[in-house]
């Protein structure tokens, strides 16, 4: 059997590029090596009747115009949005909510300074507006540097005449805070310690960087041409990550695209030539017109294309292309909920809980990951997805998911499968100074390291985007320079997956940008 396309990996950008690319008449297959499509976006039950996100546990935001276009809602889709983002926690018990509601978190920040009360809603206005502008670019082509085409020139011109249209003070902050560290941008606005470092966290969140890293404050501007505001997003599907990746099975199922899974693809072959096609482990083979790969550039170019394919000058970049993973991610059954000290209304519990609460802090966290450690004071992102949505645990139990960082892929002392557990213990030790009842609750828990990330997910390096958000691997340089617009040296091959722009999280671009591409070529019969 042959098809038009076959997409390698059926992670969330590879289903919203077989829905596109199969409502647009190709004939589409979409191989997973798991059991389970979604990649990062799955849902596992970790003891029984307990499921939780296994990895991400708040969604990019996903994008509306994706939604609109693929009516998810039809397929199954249902978001929960809480109106907590983020319940930041200081050691000594208080903490600071930040709503979605500004108004709401100005009464919750007077508590701590009424100079950054009167600070925030220029904060909120001013990345709102700025964020406006960028968020055209994330569902363009970033346009080719030696031949720029007209529609690139048209887009880019544009978005520079929204940027004028920002007046002088957000064009001046614009320009000024893309290459700066977030931990300067933060103190120029806030003087409380715990709002600094929760507004920072999100410029450091899965990058090999602390948040005195020079070019921190991009991951705010892309947070804020995301969904407006920089401060990372709560919201989550019905039964968890994993509805995502269902309905957009259910979505590509529709429209006509194949999704086998256990299908591991060990090779791509004679993508140069017009006669391309994969080889399942395993020894199958199967052809088709196109290939588009939805792993990683690392793993498709150095592990799934034969090097005698690709010139060695491309191999060399793909080789410093870098994708260093930080991160772990510990997944727990709770016997009821924890009682967070200080925190009285468990609504406050709802959105993500942010420990970290120093801009130093977390740069000590970092500290650890640059000499090989994993941090003994981890930066934790956690959720409690089950209060939102009990379907997830049995009625008054609970799952929590937490996001670890620093954890470095390559330990300098031991390695991972020795020191997992010392890894979970420190955590959950690090955990009880804020929740006190947390360990006699746990009864189950899943510990996934870096390592495990590449080995059972297919992430090189165990990096959770596909490769580090720097500005020399962003927009028209994501994977390389010259390599931006989803092709590749090899002509019927593409990519569609977060090492392409714009980038990591559950948003689907990555997969409509390169789908459109694709399209395109096919139409202009160039595959
Ligand atoms: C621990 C962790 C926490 C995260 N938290 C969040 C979060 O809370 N919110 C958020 O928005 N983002 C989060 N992310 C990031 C997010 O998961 C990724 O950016 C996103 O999953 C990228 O989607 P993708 O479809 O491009 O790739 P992936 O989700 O990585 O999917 C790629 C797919 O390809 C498959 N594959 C790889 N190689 C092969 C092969 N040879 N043959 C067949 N199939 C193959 C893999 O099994 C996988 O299913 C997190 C990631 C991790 C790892």
């Amino acid at each position: 059997m042959s098809y038009d396309v076959i997409i390698v990996g059926g992670g969330h950008n590879g289903l919203v590029a077989a829905c596109y690319l199969a409502k647009s008449g190709l004939k589409t297959l979409v191989l997973e090596a798991r059991e389970i499509v979604g990649g990062g976006a799955v849902t596992e039950e970790i003891r029984p009747g307990f499921r939780c996100s296994t990895l991400d546990h708040v969604v990019g935001p996903f994008s509306s115009q994706i939604l609109a276009d693929l009516n998810l809602a039809r397929h199954g889709l249902e978001m929960i949005n809480p109106e907590v983002r983020v319940l930041a926690l200081a050691p000594d018990g208080r903490h600071l909510c930040i709503y979605n509601d500004p108004g709401r978190t100005v009464s919750e920040i007077e508590k701590f300074s009424a100079n950054d009360a009167k600070s925030y809603p220029g904060f909120v206005n001013s990345f709102s507006r700025i964020g406006g502008v960028l968020a055209p670019l994330l569902s363009m082509t970033p346009p080719s540097i030696d031949q720029p085409t007209k529609t690139d020139l048209w887009h880019l011109g544009k978005v520079g005449l929204a940027f004028r249209g920002l007046g002088k003070k957000d064009e001046y902050r614009l320009l000024r805070w893309a290459p700066m560290a977030v931990a300067d941008l933060v103190s120029e606005w806030f003087e409380t310690e715990l709002l600094r470092a929760t507004v920072a966290a999100r410029g450091i969140h899965g990058a090999f960087a602390g948040p005195w890293s020079a070019g921190t404050s991009l991951g705010l501007l892309w947070q804020a041409a995301l969904d407006g505001s920089a401060i990372g997003s709560a919201s989550y599907p019905k039964g968890g990550a994993g509805g995502l990746a269902q309905a957009l099975a259910n979505a590509a199922t529709a429209a006509g695209a194949e999704i086998r899974t256990s299908a591991r693809v060990a090779q791509i072959s004679g993508a140069y030539s017009d006669k391309p096609k994969v080889v399942l482990e395993g020894g199958e083979e199967i052809d088709s017109r196109a290939i588009v790969s939805n792993a990683d550039p690392r793993m498709t170019f150095l592990n799934l294309v034969d090097p005698i394919d690709l010139e060695p000058g491309f191999l060399l970049k793909m080789r410093n292309y870098r994708a260093p993973g930080i991160v772990a991610k510990i997944n727990l059954a709770l016997d009821g909920l924890p009682s967070f000290r200080g925190v009285e209304d468990a609504a406050k519990l709802s959105g993500r809980i942010h420990i970290g609460p120093e801009i130093d802090y977390l740069e000590r966290a970092f500290d650890a990951s640059k000499y090989g450690e994993f941090s003994t004071d981890p930066y934790l992102d956690i959720n409690i997805p089950s209060l939102g949505d009990p379907s997830l645990a049995p009625a008054g139990k609970h799952v929590m998911s937490i996001h670890v960082q620093f954890a470095p892929y390559k330990l300098n002392q031991g390695d991972w499968t020795t020191r997992r557990e010392e890894f979970a213990s420190n955590v959950i030790d690090k955990l009880e100074v804020y929740a006190p009842n947390l360990r006699e609750l746990i009864v189950a828990s899943q510990v996934i390291t870096p390592l495990d990330l590449e080995q059972k997910h297919g992430l090189s390096g165990g990096h959770i985007h596909h490769g580090e958000q720097t500005l020399d691997q962003f927009f028209t340089f994501r994977p390389l320079i010259g390599w931006a617009q989803y092709r590749t040296p090899l002509k019927r091959l593409y990519l569609c997956g977060a090492g392409t722009h714009p980038g990591g999280g559950l948003t689907g671009l990555p997969g409509a940008n390169a789908a459109r591409e694709i399209t395109r070529d096919f139409k202009e019969r160039k595959v």
